[in-house]
């Protein structure tokens, strides 16, 4: 017999968290979830929770989905794994030509990993590589932008700007050159959102300008940094990113691993800036939540034949995860394939517009800075005065605070600092979506107005 106190200490005892201080524990223990179904999850006690932030972005449709267990389980009975080296199978090559053909303008190859930060791996060997057996061997930096978020492995790591995830690290990581980027909310060139001409890519043309010679790509997260508090930015700034790659000859690198899928309002986040990029990373949504999967899209055909030759060139791509192409995923992201298109995207513009009414009914309270939207993904910008956007000090941790006065009333909202966000299932109902705004509304308040 197992009860709630019993898996406490035993995930105390053993158990070490992601992302985590543990000391943390001490005053809030973890909650023990036991069950989940569409936007809610349920915990030990009974009590329920609206997944506001699709546990960890993850989750696409809603929990314990039908069509997704039901695919899951009949893959899983008919073949579960097998090598994807030498072998192939039926939902592997499916899914492949399905992303290819999905993709912005359409895509020439597919290889897949098995998380995000893989992916990104995959990325950089690949682009690396290439420059290598295309008589270009000096290209090899990476160019990304501050705030970016690539994953936590050390070449991706070695391409993310956030100082909490990076420094300690900072001797181990790749010499990458890392250029400011867009900051909307406190915008040093003092423009609008929706009327600005991404003055703020100045940066980038100039280091492309001096380093093209060395750069082998540039990596970009398309519309919102996610991990960099949500920060959402304009189209037009991977319109002059694309040019700019594409004259100065390195790769452009859209990691999609958390705006693809539909969050962002469309399958793609690039579609929305009319752009192809060279290589496109995916995962998270990719198999609906189900499972960790990855892929790297190739757009064009001439990437894949600078590898292709005889055995003894060596020009192949030597990298593997032994789960690459796992069946269950490649099934799994089919079907997430098959309800998003059909059913998820031509629904969400109704919740795009909930979750603006929602947003709209945070904005007048008096410690939210700013509240912004990018198709299905809304953040909440908390301040500790509007005037100047002054920010609060971080040793309040007033988002941490909003988070256990959420968790209270029943919501899972898991801020990024001091910006609280809704990155709830696409196909979140819209009484629980309206719910989770009320629970924000109440949180904000307990915490900022008391
Ligand atoms: C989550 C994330 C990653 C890393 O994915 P993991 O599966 O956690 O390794 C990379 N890039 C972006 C933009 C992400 O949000």
């Amino acid at each position: 017999m197992t009860g709630v106190d019993d898996i406490l200490q035993l995930d105390r005892a053993y158990v070490w968290h992601p992302c985590t201080q543990m000391k943390d524990h001490e005053q809030q223990p973890p909650l023990e979830i036991v069950r989940g179904c569409g936007a809610l999850l349920f915990d030990a006690a009974g009590r329920r929770y609206i997944d506001g932030i699709s546990s960890w972005w993850v989750n696409l449709l809603g929990h314990a989905h039908p069509r997704l267990t039901r695919v899951l389980q009949e893959q899983a009975a008919t073949l579960e794994q097998v090598i994807f080296a030498g072998f192939t199978h039926a939902p592997g090559a499916r899914l492949a030509a399905r992303l290819c053909a999905a993709a912005p303008g359409g895509y020439a190859k597919v290889f897949y990993a098995d998380c995000g930060s893989a992916a990104v791996e995959v990325a950089l060997k690949m682009s690396f590589q290439f420059w290598q057996q295309t008589g270009q061997p000096r290209k090899r930096r990476f160019v990304s932008v501050r705030g970016a978020y690539h994953g936590e492995t050390l070449g991706a790591l070695s391409l993310g700007g956030l100082a909490l995830y990076r420094e300690k690290f900072a001797p181990l990581l790749l010499d990458t050159l890392m250029v400011p980027g867009p900051d909307c909310f406190r915008c040093p060139f003092q423009k609008a959102r929706a009327t600005c001409a991404a003055e703020c890519f100045a940066p980038m043309q100039a280091a492309l300008d001096a380093h093209a010679a060395d750069v082998a790509g540039v990596f970009i997260e398309p519309l919102v940094q996610c991990a960099n508090g949500m920060n959402m930015y304009s189209p037009v700034y991977l319109q002059k990113l694309a040019a700019a790659c594409a004259a100065a000859g390195v790769h452009l690198i859209a990691d999609e691993i958390a705006v693809g899928f539909g969050r962002t309002g469309t399958l793609f986040a690039s579609e929305q800036a009319g752009i192809a990029p060279d290589l496109l990373c995916l995962s998270k949504g990719l198999t609906g939540g189900y499972m960790p999967f990855a892929a790297v899209l190739v757009r064009d055909a001439q990437m894949f034949d600078a590898f292709y030759g005889e055995y003894s060139e060596m020009k192949a791509f030597y990298h593997s995860h032994s789960y690459t192409g796992n069946p269950m995923a490649c099934r799994l992201a089919l079907e997430t394939m098959d309800i998003l298109t059909a059913e998820a995207l031509p629904a969400l513009p109704v919740r795009i517009a909930a979750l603006q009414r929602v947003l709209a009914s945070l904005a007048g309270l008096a410690h939210v800075g700013e509240t912004r939207q990018c198709g299905f993904i809304g953040a909440i910008e908390l301040v500790a005065a509007r005037a100047g956007k002054r920010a609060y000090p971080p040793e309040q941790r007033i988002g941490w605070q909003v988070y256990r006065a959420a968790l209270r009333r029943g919501a899972i909202l898991r801020p990024l600092g001091d910006v609280l966000y809704f990155l709830t299932p696409l196909t979140i109902p819209l009484e629980l979506l309206e719910e989770l705004g009320a629970i924000a509304r109440d949180s904000i308040r307990e915490v900022t107005e008391r």
